[in-house]
């Protein structure tokens, strides 16, 4: 891994109420303290956490980001969230176009080109998720796949602001199936990736972008992904829901 941002994220989906995100973040941060890391540590808790997230993160090196956000700053929008009211809860970091987002509500490679329009506007960093489905890679289609999401995705990005975004490779197979990429796999997929920034952007400004691996990261196999020099870091599921185990994804990242 070359000079780039190492971040070991947990994404909670729709889990935890806000009380169960205070007691997890509190028994995180105990579990975190005295490890040395270098490594940015960031939750992604539902919305109507996120608040009680930035509050027990605090004085931590925990950070907190949003699982969503829309492109609009306010309006009839019903049941949308804009990258200001993210900001001023004090949050640093927002996902987009998680699988899950784009198979179960519709989310395209145009929509998260629009979310990430707007939160490039702001401060937020956001963390860009791509991966092909398991059809896609049994037909030798991954290489398009992650070309057409990544080119899709960044096509608006104006060429300063790429050095502000993260993407997430999370093979959908992967994904809440407990069947992790080899770390091979995934160090390949990443080449992909950076490949196709680097035609967008250039060489050195594909260099600099932290790619992370997503999909069954549990603490066993965080070890062998993160030793792979593409692999930046972790977006972890399932292990990040008990602070115990993504403590141990956190250690064993290094
Ligand atoms: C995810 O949803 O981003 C994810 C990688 O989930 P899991 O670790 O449970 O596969």
């Amino acid at each position: 891994m070359a000079n780039r941002k190492k971040i070991i994220a947990g994404n909670w989906k729709l889990n935890k109420t806000a009380g169960e995100t205070r007691s997890t973040i509190l028994e995180l941060r105990n579990k975190l303290a005295g490890l040395a890391t270098r490594a940015e540590v960031v939750v992604f808790p539902p919305f109507v956490s996120l608040e009680t997230a930035v509050d027990a993160a605090r004085e931590t090196v925990l950070k907190v980001g949003a699982q969503n956000v829309f492109w609009e700053k306010s309006g009839a929008y019903t049941g949308e969230v804009s990258v200001t009211m993210l900001e001023t809860l004090g949050l640093e970091f927002v996902l987009l176009g998680h699988s899950e987002r784009r198979v179960l509500f519709g989310e395209t490679d145009a929509t998260v080109a629009r979310r990430l329009e707007a939160v490039l506007d702001g401060k937020l960093t956001p963390i860009v998720c791509v991966g092909e489905v398991l059809e896609e890679r049994e037909s030798n289609r991954t290489g398009e796949v992650l070309e057409r999401q990544v080119g899709g995705a960044l096509r608006n990005v104006a060429p300063d602001h790429i050095g502000r975004i993260v993407v997430a490779y999370e093979p959908v197979w992967a994904i809440g199936t407990g069947k992790t990429a080899s770390p091979a796999i995934a160090n390949d997929a990443h080449t992909l990736i950076r490949s196709s920034i680097a035609a967008m952007f250039g060489r050195s400004a594909a260099d600099e972008t932290s790619i992370l691996y997503g999909g069954s990261v549990k603490p066993e196999n965080t070890a062998s992904l993160m030793s792979e020099s593409e692999v930046d870091g972790v977006l972890v599921g399932g292990a990040s829901l008990d602070a115990a185990s993504f403590a141990e994804v956190v250690r064993a990242a290094g």
